[in-house]
């Protein structure tokens, strides 16, 4: 399986896409197109590059020391679910937490369980730049929400971080 990432595809040492020191992946493609984007480059489903799943794997792997976990931004992530659902599968697998950004809301794939089994954290819904502010933590805009999945697939109720 392939996956279309962003051209600058990584960060190693990310503190600011979730909790400790996180391996971050970009994803390319958006199809949400929010007014004020911080990373319009994504937008495109044909530019960037298509990695190898297993390529993506031995990137992680190598670079996971220190690591609290991986961090899925963009672009948009679940516009390619079967490689979000890989990726995450894998990083769980040794051990790391696996937060996602995402344009969609929850509530739009919450019945798709099986994309969310392996995320732990779902930043989700569109950036608006009307409700940015700078002070808020991992997130854009006061509208998104950091959704707890695995308490919220449990409870079929959307449950936010403390
Ligand atoms: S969902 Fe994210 S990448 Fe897509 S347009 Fe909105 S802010 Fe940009």
């Amino acid at each position: 399986m392939k996956v279309r990432l962003a051209d600058n595809s990584f960060i190693n040492d990310s503190i600011v896409d979730g909790p400790g020191i996180r391996f971050t992946i970009f994803f390319q493609g958006c199809s949400i197109g929010c007014k004020g984007c911080f990373n319009p480059q994504t937008h495109s489903f044909l530019k960037g590059k298509l990695y190898n799943i297993e390529k993506i794997k031995e990137i992680i792997y190598k670079n996971r020391h220190l690591k609290r976990g991986i961090t899925l931004s963009g672009g948009n992530p679940l516009e390619q679910p079967q490689a979000v659902v890989e990726i995450s599968r894998y990083a769980h697998s040794i051990n790391l937490d696996v937060w996602c950004y995402t344009g969609f809301k929850y509530e739009q794939i919450a019945r798709k369980e099986t994309t969310l089994k392996h995320i732990d954290v779902l930043v989700d819904g569109k950036f608006v730049e009307e409700k940015k502010n700078l002070l808020l933590k991992f997130r854009g805009s006061f509208n998104q929400r950091l959704i707890d999945v695995q308490k919220s697939l449990i409870l079929k109720n959307i449950i936010e971080l403390k």
